[in-house]
C-alpha cells in the first residue's frame, strides 16, 4: 500500500490527465496496453533513454516503446533523414518509389528473404501472412501458442494469456478442444512441447494453414526454446505443408543483426516484423519465400493499404537499417548481459525467489526459481512481488511495462551507467524484501 502511496503522491498531473483524457478516450488511452490501475504515467516527451512525465519528472526508460525505440528516442540520424523526407521528398505518394524498392531489397537481405510487403503494424501483417499462408494453402486453420499476444486480429484472439487457473495440467492440452472463432478454426498448443504439436498435426494437420508462433515468446516476459524446439517444429510443418509463420514483431533486430530466425539458425516460411524496424515510426512489413509470397503476385490474394511503405516511413528505417549495424547492436548486447549478471548476483546473494532471461538486448527477471517453458510454468510465479518490483522502480523514476508482458530493452542510447541504476534499484528492492 505504501509504495501505491508513493506512486499517487508524486503522479498528481498523470492523474489529471487521465481523468481528462477518459473524457474523450476509452480508459484515457490510445492502446489498452498504455493502461494500467489506477492510472498510468502520461510521458509528454522523450531524448535518448530518458522520458520526461507531465509531472516534470524524468524516467529511465527501460520499457522503449515496447521495444520498437531500439535506436534510442530522437536518434539524430532516424531525425536527420526523417527531416529530410519532411523537407525535401513528401511523405505519401501512393505510387511505388525508389525508397520502398531500397528499403525492400535491404530487408530481404537482412533478414535472408526473398520477397517483403509492408504494412503499418504487427497486426496488420499477421493477418496477411494468415491470408497468405491460406491462399498458398487453400487451408483455413491455424495453429498458435498457449498465452500467446500476435496483435488484434480475431484469429489470434484466442488463448491471449488465459487466467492460469483455466489451463489445463501438461496431460490434458488445450490443443485438444480447437476454438471456433469467426475467423476460422484455432489450434492452441503449448510451447517447447513437440508431441502437443505432432498430436494436433495428426488429427487435423491436412487442414491446418500456418502454425504462427514468435520463435522466442517475448509476450510472456521471455521464453527461450528449448534445445532443437524450433527444429523439431519446422520438421513437423514440413510433414503436414503447413505455413510456417515466425512472428519476429517482438524480436526482430532485437534479437540480433538478423531477427530470432537467423540467430537461431531456423527459416521460417514467412516472417512479420514491426516495432523495432521503424526507429518509432509505424513500419511493419510480412514476407518469406517466394513461393509463398507469389501468392500475391498471381493474384491468389491481395494486399492493399494506403500508408504501406510511404517515404516518411521509408526514411526512418533506412536510418534504422544504417545504424543497427552487427557491432553497434553487439554493443548494446554486452551491456545488456553485464546488468542480467549484476542482477542474477543480487538474485544469488539475497537468495530471492527468481531468475533472469535474457536474449539480445532484452532481458526479464522471472519471480520464480523454476524455469519457465511455457505459459502454464507460470502457475510458479510470485505476480504480487512482481507487480511490486515493477511499481518499486516505476516510484524510483525507472519505467519497465507492468505485467507479464514485456522485458526491458536496452537501445542504443542506453549506457552501463543507465543499466547499473536498474541493478542498483534492484538491490534496493531485494534489501527491502528480505529486511
Ligand atoms: N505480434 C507480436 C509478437 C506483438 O508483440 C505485437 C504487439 O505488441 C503484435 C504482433 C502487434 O503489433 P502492433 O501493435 O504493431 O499491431
Amino acid at each position: 500500500a505504501s509504495e501505491w502511496e508513493r506512486f499517487a503522491s508524486s503522479t498528481s498531473a498523470s492523474r489529471e490527465h487521465n481523468d481528462r483524457a477518459s473524457r474523450t478516450l476509452p480508459l484515457g488511452v490510445t492502446s489498452s496496453f498504455q493502461h494500467w490501475d489506477p492510472y498510468p504515467v502520461s510521458i509528454r516527451s522523450a531524448r535518448g533513454a530518458w522520458l520526461t512525465d507531465v509531472d516534470g519528472r524524468r524516467f529511465l526508460d527501460l520499457s522503449m516503446g515496447f521495444g520498437a525505440m531500439l535506436v534510442g528516442h530522437l536518434n539524430p540520424v532516424v531525425v536527420e533523414h526523417v527531416e529530410q523526407a519532411l523537407h525535401e521528398t513528401g511523405t505519401l505518394f501512393v505510387t511505388p518509389s525508389p525508397q520502398a524498392t531500397d528499403m525492400s531489397e535491404r530487408f530481404c537481405r537482412r533478414f535472408g528473404i526473398d520477397m517483403i510487403r509492408f504494412t503499418n503494424s504487427g497486426t496488420e501483417s499477421l493477418m496477411y501472412a494468415i491470408r497468405a499462408a491460406r491462399a498458398f494453402t487453400l487451408r483455413k486453420a491455424i495453429v498458435k501458442i498457449e498465452g500467446g499476444y500476435h496483435g488484434g486480429y480475431d484469429a489470434l484472439q484466442v488463448s491471449v494469456k488465459p487466467a492460469l487457473a483455466d489451463i489445463g495440467p501438461a496431460d490434458a492440452p488445450v490443443g485438444d478442444v480447437p476454438f471456433d472463432v469467426e475467423a476460422g478454426t484455432v489450434h492452441v498448443v503449448a510451447y517447447n512441447d513437440l508431441p502437443m504439436l505432432e498430436r494436433t498435426l495428426a488429427a487435423h494437420g491436412s487442414e491446418i494453414a500456418a502454425l504462427v508462433v514468435e520463435p522466442v515468446i517475448e509476450n510472456l516476459a521471455i521464453v527461450l526454446p528449448d534445445e532443437g524446439y524450433l527444429a523439431g517444429v519446422r520438421e513437423l510443418c514440413d510433414q503436414h505443408g503447413v505455413v510456417l509463420i515466425f512472428d519476429e514483431v517482438k524480436t526482430g533486430l532485437t534479437a540480433g543483426p538478423a531477427g530470432a530466425a537467423q540467430r537461431l539458425g531456423v527459416q521460417p516460411d514467412l516472417i512479420t516484423l514491426a516495432k523495432s524496424i521503424g526507429g518509432g515510426l509505424p513500419l511493419a512489413a510480412f514476407g518469406g519465400k517466394r513461393e509463398v509470397m507469389e501468392v500475391v503476385v498471381d493474384g491468389r490474394m491481395a494486399h492493399f493499404g494506403t500508408y504501406n511503405g510511404n517515404p516518411l516511413v521509408m526514411a526512418a528505417a533506412r536510418a534504422v537499417d544504417e545504424i543497427c549495424t552487427p557491432e553497434a547492436l553487439a554493443a548494446a548486447e554486452a551491456i545488456n548481459v553485464r546488468a542480467l549478471t549484476a542482477i542474477d548476483e543480487v538474485i544469488a546473494e539475497y537468495e530471492l525467489p527468481a531468475h533472469t532471461v535474457g536474449l539480445g538486448v532484452k532481458g526479464c527477471v522471472t519471480w520464480s526459481t523454476t524455469p519457465v517453458r511455457n505459459y502454464r510454468d507460470y502457475k510458479a510465479t510470485d505476480f504480487g512481488v512482481a507487480e511490486l518490483a515493477w511499481l518499486w522502480g516505476v516510484n524510483r523514476q525507472i519505467l519497465t511495462p507492468p505485467g507479464l508482458d514485456e522485458q526491458w530493452l536496452v537501445s542504443l542510447a542506453h549506457t552501463d551507467e543507465d543499466m547499473s541504476l536498474l541493478v542498483d534499484d534492484f538491490a534496493a528492492l531485494a534489501r527491502a524484501l528480505r529486511g
